[in-house]
């Protein structure tokens, strides 16, 4: 048994069964034996790939539309250019490589990197060395020093956040609960419980539907949203998930690019549920934000020219074989039957700010 298996069993035995929020944030971010403090978490060697790491378009393009928002608000200097769970900082890497293109961008920004891994935050100071920027890194939002307006970037961040689950058993609901079978091992079990009002969707609950709570990712876009409207800015959310309030199970694991039982190998597989963009653009829209879309992956990309800087690529590429790598890449970040629709992409903006690109008439 691993050892971080052995210490929430251990955990369960002393207190009962825990929220499945609870055993997430173990599994995560615990500090010696959370998946993202230990393993070769991405990439085709590791167990799921991001679109950074699919493609340097990507980052790329994020970098432009962050460039170009930024010139559009007035060049205001400083500002704070925000990320939100870098990963690997490929991400940010590729953005800032592009975005020296953009008169006064570099000069103007202050990086910050929020990342709970120490881990993580060495790759990224070593993916962003060559850019000659030098991040800070932040456990969360709040601590990020005042220092004008923001752009934030979150890609695949708000998926990881700890959820909870309920279950209706056709009267009333019941919190799904990770506790120790009579093997001894983990597995589920349902107690008094009851979601947050604000998270049900206006449709009446049947029997065996499932609703998911997530009070991390509300307090973070509460957090995103409270920056922006103190410091004007912006804020682009990237991740796969739902555009409207609905029952379903996402709690979903993942180790070597298969699915595999999420309470099987607890710090060994990536756990993630689809992230609630109707709850997320809630929260704010009450705090009085101009939301845009969610729109599709694949539109907004192509809407930001992903179509042009591939071909520029492909033309400058060394061999057809990297040229039809490249292509390929970039059709698994737009096509449909990809990540093209199972990705959306929203965007929140202060009230004194433009209208992002490729949110023309999604707002
Ligand atoms: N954005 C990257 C990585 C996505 S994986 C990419 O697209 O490749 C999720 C990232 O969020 C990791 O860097 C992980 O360590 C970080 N993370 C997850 N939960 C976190 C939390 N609660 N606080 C801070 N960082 C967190």
């Amino acid at each position: 048994m691993s050892s971080l298996k052995e210490s929430i069993s251990r955990h369960i035995r002393a207190h009962g069964p825990m929220s499945l929020a609870q055993y997430m944030s173990e599994a995560l971010m615990h500090p010696t034996h959370g998946y993202y403090t230990n393993e070769t978490v991405f990439g085709s060697q590791g167990d799921f790939i991001t679109a950074p790491e699919i493609s340097q378009v990507f980052g790329e393009l994020v970098g432009l539309w962050a460039a170009d928002l930024w010139q559009r608000a007035g060049t205001p200097s400083p500002f704070q250019l925000v990320e939100l769970g870098p990963g690997h900082g490929t991400l940010m890497a590729d953005a800032l490589r592009v975005t020296r293109v953009a008169p006064g961008f570099h000069d103007a920004l202050h990086l910050s990197l929020i990342e709970g891994s120490p881990q993580l935050r060495l790759k990224q100071a070593e993916r962003l060395a060559p850019s000659g920027i030098a991040p800070s890194w932040y456990d969360g939002l709040a601590d990020v020093p005042d220092r004008g307006p923001a752009i934030i970037i979150a890609n695949e961040f708000f998926d990881a956040l700890p959820i909870r689950q309920y279950v209706f058993d056709g009267d009333r609901w019941m919190e799904r609960r990770v506790g120790l079978n009579g093997q001894d091992d983990l597995a589920y079990t349902h107690m008094a419980g009851h979601p947050a009002e604000s998270c049900l969707p206006s449709e009446p609950p049947k029997k065996g539907d499932v609703l998911e709570t997530c009070m991390s990712a509300i307090s973070v876009m509460r957090a995103i949203s409270e920056q922006l409207l103190g410091t004007g800015g912006a804020a682009l959310i990237v991740d796969y998930g739902y555009a409207r309030p609905a029952y379903g199970d996402t709690f979903q694991a993942m180790r070597r690019h298969k699915f595999v039982d999420p309470l099987a190998e607890p710090g060994l597989a990536d756990l993630t549920a689809h992230v609630n963009f109707a709850t997320l653009a809630r929260v704010a829209l009450d705090l009085g934000l101009t939301v845009h879309g969610p729109v599709d992956q694949g539109a907004w990309l192509t809407r930001l020219g992903i179509g042009a800087r591939t071909q520029q690529l492909v033309v400058a590429a060394k061999s057809p074989r990297q040229a039809e790598n490249l292509a390929a890449a970039s059709r698994r970040l737009v096509d449909s039957d990809q990540m093209g629709t199972l990705f959306r992409v929203m965007a929140v903006t202060s009230p004194n700010w433009p209208t992002p690109v490729g949110f023309e008439d999604a707002s």
